[in-house]
């Protein structure tokens, strides 16, 4: 039986914090990442989509986006667009438009996003 010898695997060094993607809110200032020797976390700017009628002790805002990509050991994540809900909301006639038109404006802007995510 012929066993065939493979050369050992020899991950490939990476500097951290690593190379940003064009996104990265950090790009200019590599040592403003969250990152250690082998971890780095790049994070776009985050988009705001705002809360026109806040309840009572509730969050001016309703959601947020942003693209984050985690680096780890020697290779480089898959970007993923992050999304958080934040509160919910009840609104008058007035306040639903200009929510609805807010609202209209932050999914172009995920669109916006999503193609980034190169
Ligand atoms: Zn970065």
């Amino acid at each position: 039986m012929t066993v065939l010898e493979t050369a050992p695997v020899v991950p490939t060094t990476v500097s951290h914090p690593t190379a940003c993607p064009r996104w990265c809110k950090d790009r200019h200032a590599p040592s403003a990442h969250h990152f250690g020797p082998t971890s780095t976390a790049h994070w776009s700017p985050q988009v705001i989509l705002p809360n026109p009628a806040p309840l009572q002790g509730a969050s001016a805002v309703m959601m947020r986006a942003e693209l984050y990509r985690g680096d780890f050991d020697a290779g480089t994540g898959e970007p993923v667009l992050y999304v958080q809900g934040e509160t919910d909301i009840d609104m008058t006639p007035d306040e639903a438009d200009i929510f609805i038109a807010q609202l209209q404006a932050f999914v172009d802007t995920l669109r916006v996003l999503r193609r980034q995510m190169v």
